[in-house]
């Protein structure tokens, strides 16, 4: 395994997970054609590497996965995206890039809404969503 890699088997390493659209790209003008136009989000690219510091961090993608991919590597991350016959996003140092919802202790995403039971659920996609 690469120098600086923590192994899963380490039961200290959590797994944080993040949403690559409005998190980590900045997406100021949404979908568009399908493209990675943008620049990184404000404080993006530290905030990621302060995570990797203490955590294994996948970022959870409804996007091609290659195309994050080649965009995060640009920017000086190590990353993998193929499909993880081990638990690659249980393993700090390495940024997973996946469509997979695995298993993580928190989900970073921009759209995201904290479930605490139904009745705050439901109340809160009413308020929030707008028809
Ligand atoms: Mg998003």
């Amino acid at each position: 395994m690469v120098k600086g890699v923590r192994l899963p088997e380490d039961r200290r390493v959590k797994t944080i997970a993040v949403d690559f659209d409005g998190v980590i790209h900045a997406y100021s003008r949404g979908y568009l054609d399908g493209s990675i136009y943008d620049e990184p989000a404000d404080g993006a690219i530290d905030a990621l590497r302060e995570l990797m510091e203490d955590y294994a961090v996948f970022i959870f993608t409804a996007r091609d996965v290659l195309s994050v991919a080649a965009w995060l590597h640009e920017r000086g991350f190590r990353v993998v995206t193929e499909n993880p016959t081990e638990p690659v996003w249980k393993i700090q140092g390495i940024l997973l890039v996946t469509q997979t919802k695995y298993v993580a202790e928190i989900y970073i995403d921009d759209r995201g809404l904290r479930f605490e039971d139904w009745d705050q659920t439901l109340a809160d996609v009413k308020r929030l969503v707008k028809s």
